[in-house]
Order: C-alpha cells, then sequence, then structure tokens
C-alpha cells in the first residue's frame, strides 16, 4: 500500500494535514487515530449528533490533534493549509437514519457541498464515505462498482441510500466542474471497537445481548447474509484510496460472506455467553444479500482485508467487556 503521506506531493517537508468530518464516531475516530500515528496533523469535525467526544478524548492534547464542534451542514471552515478531506459525516445506522432522517439527507447534500467547498478552496484530496446502501435490496451478487443498484427512495432506508447516492453525483460533479481531486469509496459493514452497543446494528447489538445472558435477536430466519470488514482493514483501505489519485467508485469491505445466524453463533461462542438465539421480524427493505466485489480495490490499491473473522470479534469483544463493564 502506498503510504498516506504521498497525499502531500513532494514539494515540501511540512506536516501533512487532514480534516475528517464525522472525526468521533465509530471510524473517523480511527482514521483520525491512524493518521496521527502516520504524522498527520488532523483537524476533526464533529456536532456529536452520533458520535461523541469520548471516542477521541485520548488524542485531545497530542500535538497536531484539533476537535471542533461544527456541524458541517452549517459551517466547514478550517483556518490554513489543508492536504486531505475525509468526509465521514453522516448518521451511518438504521436505528439513527430513521430517527434522524431530515439530518441525514441534509449532511449527505449540504454537508458534502461545504466539505468539497472547502477541499477545492484548498486545493485538497476529498474522499467521501460512500456505502454498500447505494446498491439497495441488489439483483445482483456480488456487487461490482459498475452495478446501479436496487433503491427504493421513498421506502424507510430512502433516506440514507439517496443522500449517499446524491453525493456521489455531487462529489462526481465538483471533479468535473471544479477540478477537485475526489475519490468514492463504498464502505460495506465493518466492526470493531468504538461501535454503540445500542446502535442497532447486528454485531454490536449480538455482543450486548450475548454479554448480558439476554436473547440473541436475530431478524427473519437469519439466512440473510453480510460481508463484515474489521474497522483496521477499513482503515487501511480509506488511506489507501486517500493516497492514490483514483476517482472511485471503489469498494472497500470484506468479500467472506456470512449468514447473519451465523454471525449469531460466532458471537456467542466468542462470549462464552448462555444465551438463547430468538427469532423478529425483518425490517423493511432489508437486503437479503450484501457482497462486495473487491477486485478493483486489489487491483487500483492493492489493498486486501487481511484480519480474520475470529481475530476481529475477538477484539471487539474484548473492547464492548471493558465499555460494558465502566458503564455498569
Ligand atoms: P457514526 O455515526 O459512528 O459516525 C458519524 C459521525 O458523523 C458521528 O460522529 C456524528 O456525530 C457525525 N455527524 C453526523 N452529522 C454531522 C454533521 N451535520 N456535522 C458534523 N458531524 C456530523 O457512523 P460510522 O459508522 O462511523 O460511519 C461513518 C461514515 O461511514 C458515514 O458517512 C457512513 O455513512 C459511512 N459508512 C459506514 C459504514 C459502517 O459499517 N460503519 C458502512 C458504510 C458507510
Amino acid at each position: 500500500m502506498r503510504s498516506v503521506r504521498s497525499v502531500k506531493g513532494s514539494e515540501g517537508t511540512a506536516q501533512p494535514r487532514a480534516v475528517v468530518t464525522g472525526g468521533a464516531g465509530f471510524l473517523g475516530s480511527h482514521l483520525c487515530e491512524t493518521l496521527l500515528a502516520e504524522g498527520w496533523a488532523v483537524v476533526c469535525l464533529d456536532n456529536f449528533l452520533t458520535g461523541t467526544p469520548s471516542n477521541v478524548a485520548h488524542l485531545v492534547g497530542r500535538p497536531g490533534f484539533e476537535l471542533i464542534h461544527c456541524d458541517v451542514t452549517e459551517n466547514a471552515h478550517v483556518r490554513g493549509d489543508v492536504d486531505l478531506v475525509l468526509h465521514f459525516a453522516s448518521p451511518a445506522s438504521p436505528v439513527d437514519y430513521l430517527e434522524m432522517p431530515i439530518e441525514t439527507l441534509r449532511v449527505g447534500s449540504v454537508g458534502t457541498e461545504r466539505a468539497l467547498a472547502l477541499a477545492r478552496d484548498k486545493g485538497a484530496r476529498f474522499v467521501i464515505a460512500s456505502t454498500s446502501e447505494v446498491y439497495g435490496d441488489p439483483q445482483v451478487h456480488p456487487q461490482s462498482e459498475d452495478y446501479w443498484g436496487h433503491v427504493n427512495p421513498i421506502g424507510p432506508r430512502g433516506v440514507y441510500d439517496e443522500a449517499k447516492r446524491y453525493g456521489e453525483a455531487l462529489v462526481t460533479a465538483y471533479r468535473s466542474t471544479h477540478g477537485v481531486n475526489t475519490g468514492i469509496v463504498r464502505i460495506f459493514n465493518t466492526y470493531g471497537p468504538r461501535m454503540r452497543p445500542n446502535d442497532g446494528r447486528a454485531i454490536p447489538t449480538f455482543i450486548r445481548q450475548a454479554l448480558a445472558n439476554e436473547p440473541i435477536t436475530v431478524a427473519g430466519d437469519g439466512s440473510q447474509t453480510r460481508s463484515v470488514c474489521y474497522v483496521d482493514d477499513l482503515v487501511a483501505g480509506v488511506l489507501a484510496m486517500a493516497a492514490s489519485a483514483h476517482p472511485g467508485p471503489i469498494n472497500i469491505g470484506n468479500p467472506h460472506e456470512r449468514s447473519v445466524l451465523e454471525i449469531a453463533e460466532d458471537v456467542r461462542a466468542a462470549t462464552g455467553s448462555r444465551s438463547e438465539i430468538t427469532f423478529v421480524g425483518r425490517p423493511v427493505d432489508d437486503p437479503k444479500v450484501r457482497r462486495p466485489d473487491t477486485t478493483l480495490a486489489a487491483e487500483v490499491l492493492g489493498w486486501r482485508p487481511t484480519v480474520r473473522w475470529a481475530e476481529g470479534l475477538d477484539r471487539t469483544v474484548a473492547w464492548f467487556r471493558e465499555a460494558l463493564s465502566a458503564t455498569a
């Protein structure tokens, strides 16, 4: 993988500087942490809608790290040079975006435009966190980047899926109209430390339930599939995209497909839980299958996931054990 430092170019030795919108969220906080570790200065913009300052509390006070409380739909101005803008601000779990449909649409539209304008004004590389949800409930399997998707714009999930589709169109227009060096990554389900136990996504829900020896609630009969990527792999993929000049879209996700029931059983085993597995109704428009074709990421970025499911799950369970016992 190319070093993310190459984004800076060869003109100087100054410390490169990144802006991460949504930097206090699950993925954003890991990106901030890795960028700092790789020698970047990092400005984290977040309004704490679904993220929390505690996700980056360990970074506050480190040289080069700035945390700014700001809503990027209102303002995304940053003083000084910026070499890279990673636009990750957006509610991401169905529980969040169903509760905040307008905020989700606004951050995907107005928020994306403000972040793009920042990149344009600073001459920075721009990477947007798009999503596998742009494929909707796919009729093509696995999903490669040239598949246009199967999305219900007026279904409950449409606020998220269409915000991301609009975001991709806007990014493309800023590239062609203003010459911004843009990249689109389509992120598939990612898991790891700092997910919220109550964010409604399958893995944190199952872990929370298993650690409490409560029933593990699998939607439908659990035969629907997900392909889950450990957060460290995702970060490596996003930073490889940042270091390239490729416009994307490029899928970043783990192509190993598992049924939701299998995930629940593995969580039960990894936690040593006595929980029973129970079945509940499936949400509206819940996709039946989901698996990235990652050929392009491998070819263009030299990226492939390396963290095994058992290992990623153990690390995630260990983090949840500690986080949940601290709040008990
Ligand atoms: P998250 O909810 O943990 O993080 C999102 C962050 O954005 C939060 O800190 C939130 O407070 C912030 N935010 C929301 N609206 C904002 C606004 N108007 N101004 C400033 N900050 C705002 O979610 P996540 O899982 O870390 O997802 C991050 C990004 O990656 C999102 O854009 C999401 O769509 C995308 N993504 C995530 C996944 C995944 O599996 N986690 C999959 C596909 C795409």
